[in-house]
Parts: structure tokens; sequence; C-alpha cells
């Protein structure tokens, strides 16, 4: 089923080449929006600067999400089918990526025709996490941005997608609205204007800092510039312990 829908996007694309803003070889990788959302000086230094440091959190995910799909797979389960691993691209996003799951749903009256099946189908994006849900937006981004990118393969519109955490063992529905739509768009506009010109952004301390793979890398507590002040002052208080 994939290679059928995947030519048909690709004839999609083909058509619509007038819209098409970036070219292939500028696209970005889709994950990169989880970075990107969390610290975009993390992006920087995985997507620009190739730097990566595994903690037990990353390794412990790229297992999980292997699991989630090992190369691409497809099963019918009654109304349901079931795509693993599927290649998704958007050039107006100018990304591609894999979406873990995507559900294709049989519903005769308002779902899409899908090439050498019966019936019409409505489609949902699902994104397996290992944890629980986050406080940022970075889970709910990613799963938008494959969805604008399956919108504009399959010309359908998406409602709605889900989130599967492994650590509460369940899937949490995402409503796919305007507002989200815009974050994914201008989220992607930014890391691209970023990528163009190769810029790393300076350190930002914040709290995700404690939990960042990078941490190490990106030195946060040494490049934390302190003003001619505090510097006064603390070489002040080091000589008066000397
Ligand atoms: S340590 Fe903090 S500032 Fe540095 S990349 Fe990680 S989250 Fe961003």
């Amino acid at each position: 089923m994939y290679s059928e829908k995947l030519a048909s996007a690709e004839n999609i694309a083909l058509c619509s080449l007038t819209q098409n803003r970036y070219r292939e070889e500028d696209y970005l990788m889709l994950s990169g929006i989880q970075h990107f959302t969390f610290c975009r000086r993390q992006w920087a230094l995985i997507h620009i600067e190739q730097q990566w440091n595994e903690n037990l959190r990353t390794v412990e995910g790229a297992i999980f999400h292997k699991k989630a799909h090992d190369g691409y797979s497809a099963e019918k389960r009654k109304d349901v089918m079931i795509s693993r691993g599927m290649p998704v691209f958007s050039p107006s996003l100018g990304v591609n990526g894999i979406c873990d799951i995507v559900e294709f749903h049989r519903d005769d009256r308002r779902g899409i025709p899908l090439h050498g099946r019966e019936g019409r189908y409505l489609v949902y994006p699902v994104e397996y996490k290992k944890g629980q849900p986050k406080e940022d937006e970075a889970d709910i981004l990613q799963l938008v941005a494959q969805a604008m990118c399956l919108e504009e393969m399959l010309e359908c519109e998406i409602s709605k997608g889900y989130l599967y955490y492994g650590e509460i063992r369940r899937r949490i529905e995402i409503q796919l609205g305007k507002g989200l739509r815009q974050q994914v768009r201008e989220a992607f506009e930014e890391m691209h204007r970023y990528y163009e010109r190769r810029y790393t952004p300076k350190v930002k301390r914040t709290k995700a800092c404690n939990a960042c793979s990078l941490k190490d890398l990106c030195l946060p507590r040494l490049m934390k510039n302190p003003s001619a002040k505090e510097y006064i002052s603390k070489r002040i208080e080091e000589e008066k312990e000397d």
C-alpha cells in the first residue's frame, strides 16, 4: 500500500511544483522540531553542528522507537489499516521524516480513497514516546508536523492524531487546530533560517538544561558570561580567601 501511496504523493508533489518552497536537498529532519521546541540551541548543536551526546534517556527512547517501527510494514485489523515506519515529506515545510504509525480508518462518507483499496479512509498519525506527557509542546508539534506532511502527500484533511506514552501505557488524542499548524510552520521557517546561516544560538539557561542530553557539550555553566560587576566581586572574594 505504501509504495502506491508514495507514488501518488510524488505525483501530487510534481503537479504542485509551483507551490513548492524548498528543494529536496534543503529538507530538514521533521523530528528536529522536538529538539527545537525543547531548546533552539540544542537543535542547532545536533542538526547544524552534528553533535550528539547520548544519555540514558535518549538511548531508551531510541530502543522504544525501534520497537514501534523497525522498517516499513502494514497490517489490517477489521476496518483499520496500520502502516508502521511510513516515510513522509512536505515540500512546503521543507522537511521529511518517518511516522511511527499511520492508521487508516474506513469511513466511506468522510474519508479519502486509497489506490487499490475498497472504500474511503480517514487518516490518523500516531507517535510513540517512551516516557510520559511533557510540559512543553515538543511532542504535539512533531505529531502536527507529521499530519501536515500526510495532508500534503495524500491531499486530505486530518482532524486529529494520537501520542502514545509508554510510561502511562495509553494514547492521548490531539486535535490538530489552526494555531498548532501555524506554530509548526513558524518553527520550520525559523529552523531553515538558522540552517541557512549555520547559526547556533547562545546558551540560555533554563530548567530544561538539567535534563538535556547535550549539557556536557553545551557547557551552560562555563558559557554563562558574568557581568563585569559580578566578575570583580568574585575576584575580590577569591583574593580575600587566599
Ligand atoms: S544545556 Fe541548556 S542551553 Fe544547552 S543545549 Fe541543553 S537545554 Fe539548551
